[in-house]
């Protein structure tokens, strides 16, 4: 039996069942970082829940070509069109240059990617290197829908119908919008393009037909997505901040740009906010988690990633090192269940060439273990449910009396899908050293044996003077670890 798609547009506040565009597809485009510094763990929430989603796309049989950009031009200080351009302020901070700064954090963006297990999308779109087409995009819409002032060219918002229906804000109040531009008809009109200012120049500037400037951030996502999607496309992500101004800015250029009131994409998806206890993770606030601290300090980053999924996507989701602890804990957990099949087999059975999809899961695993297929595939049809679909990988790797084949077939298909790389982790790669040790693994290992042989002497007080200096080093023993876990680094 399969469940039907079902998604949450955040146009309608509804869940709906999924439709594409053009049959057997799913064309998915996700709002990419913006590079002018290391993204934080709640933009990588983000790209972990476009990622589960991208996974479950291909699980539903669809052929998924999905775009994620990298905005390395146009994102402002202020998101409602005020302040410097982000990269040319932390050029201006530092002694780099703007395309070096961008080429880093891209760079170091992508690692998070790879380290979370996040799939490599179609394409990576750079927005720089879409500028004549968004010069195009700007000169098709201009007569209608905008207007020039000494900064640049402007989108008038009240030509469009319905602007800021995604958002549910009243047009003309603004909603808290500043009127940062002096000219501007409406407070939430916004740049399209944004001249250099007389006598100054940019590192990062090409000519228009509205002068020497650069594009307009929400530009770049209308113009980026309708180049490698065609518009309409199915299914359009990004973080929940995005529904207030960004998005509602893409959806007004995509109505006038083809001439109707379709909003681009068919669905609107938004992953809520990764909070610390003191409020949202902000970037531009200089101060935030990265992945790389929490691998500094010894917690492997798929355990993360199963932290984002046993939060639903719409959920907040609090951030805090006991709640990483926990997921640790569980994926440890996980894996010892499959160290213990792995050691039953012989030979291990291959997954299917491009990953599992959910009809060849059907046809791969026997009987007994359907039921718990159509569950699993219930809870995330069931707009991505993922915590519910982490019981269900447990109720499996628990099951009993089930071929040991069926299983393992079973289990590598849901992950296709959950991405937590359960099936070729082992046991050794969790146990990252934390940055701060000093001790190796190799004189952890020596001192435990000298332990191990004390005990066995029933010398006590040797015993307990080893297990004191490794604790002096940073080395929690432990005994009688339900997990069999005999160590660990603090
Ligand atoms: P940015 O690099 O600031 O353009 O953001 C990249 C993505 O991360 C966007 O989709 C944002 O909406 C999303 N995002 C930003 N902060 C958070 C957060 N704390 N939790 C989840 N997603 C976020
Ligand atoms: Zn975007």
């Amino acid at each position: 039996m399969t469940t039907p798609l079902h998604l949450f547009n955040s146009l309608t506040r509804q869940v709906e069942q999924f439709q594409p565009v053009h049959a057997h597809e799913a064309r998915v485009y996700s709002c990419g970082p913006t590079v002018y510094n290391y993204p934080h763990i709640g933009n990588m929430r983000a790209y972990v829940f476009a990622d589960l989603l991208g996974r479950t796309l291909s699980w539903k049989g669809y052929k998924l070509t999905h775009i994620i950009n990298i905005t390395d031009v146009g994102h402002l200080t202020d998101d409602a069109d005020a302040g410097e351009d982000k990269l040319e302020k932390a050029a201006s901070a530092s002694a780099q240059s703007i395309w070096d700064i961008a080429q880093h954090y891209t760079e170091a963006y992508w690692a998070d990617v790879t380290a979370l297990n996040i799939r490599q999308p179609a394409e990576w779109t750079i927005a720089t290197k879409f500028v004549p087409q968004m010069i195009e995009f700007g000169q098709r819409i201009a007569d209608r829908h905008c207007y020039e002032l000494e900064g640049g060219l402007y989108f008038d918002t009240s030509t469009v119908a319905d602007y800021g229906r995604l958002a549910r804000a009243k047009t003309e109040d603004g909603e808290g919008r500043i009127e940062a531009v002096e000219g501007k008809r409406h407070a939430a009109d916004f740049a399209i393009w944004r001249k250099t200012p007389p006598g100054e120049s940019r590192q990062m500037e090409w000519d228009s037909p509205w002068g020497k400037g650069a594009p307009g951030w929400h530009l770049e996502c209308s113009v980026m997505s309708a180049a490698l999607l065609g518009l309409p496309f199915d299914i359009h992500t990004g973080g929940i901040d995005h529904r207030e101004i960004h998005h509602p800015n893409e959806i007004a250029q995509n109505q006038a740009f083809c001439g109707s009131d379709h909003s681009g994409a068919k669905l609107w998806m938004h992953n809520n906010f990764l909070v610390e206890r003191s409020g949202k993770m902000s970037k531009s606030s200089g101060e935030f988690l990265r992945l790389q601290l929490l691998i500094d300090k010894g917690y492997h980053p798929l355990a993360f990633r199963l932290m984002c999924l046993q939060a639903h996507y719409r959920s907040e989701l609090e951030f805090s090192w006991e709640g990483l602890e926990a997921a640790l804990t569980r994926l440890k957990r996980m894996l010892m269940g499959v160290a213990q099949l792995r050691s039953q087999m012989e030979e291990l059975p291959a997954d299917p060439d491009g990953g599992w999809t959910l009809d060849e899961a059907r046809g791969h695993v026997g009987g007994a273990l359907l039921p718990l297929l159509a569950e699993f595939d219930k809870a995330i049809s069931d707009d991505l449910n993922s915590p519910l679909a982490l019981t269900v990988f447990e109720d499996v790797l628990a099951a009993k009396k089930i071929e040991r084949e069926d299983k393992w077939q079973m289990l590598s298909a849901m992950d296709a899908v959950l991405g937590l790389g359960v099936l070729t982790l082992d046991r050794a790669d969790l146990r990252l050293r934390p940055k701060s040790a000093t001790i190796t693994e190799a004189e952890i290992e020596a001192a435990l044996a000298r332990r191990k042989d004390a005990r066995a002497a029933k010398d006590f007080a040797t015993s307990d003077a080893l297990r004191d200096e490794l604790s002096a080093q940073g080395v929690e023993v432990m005994d009688g670890d339900a997990l069999g876990w005999e160590w660990k680094l603090d």
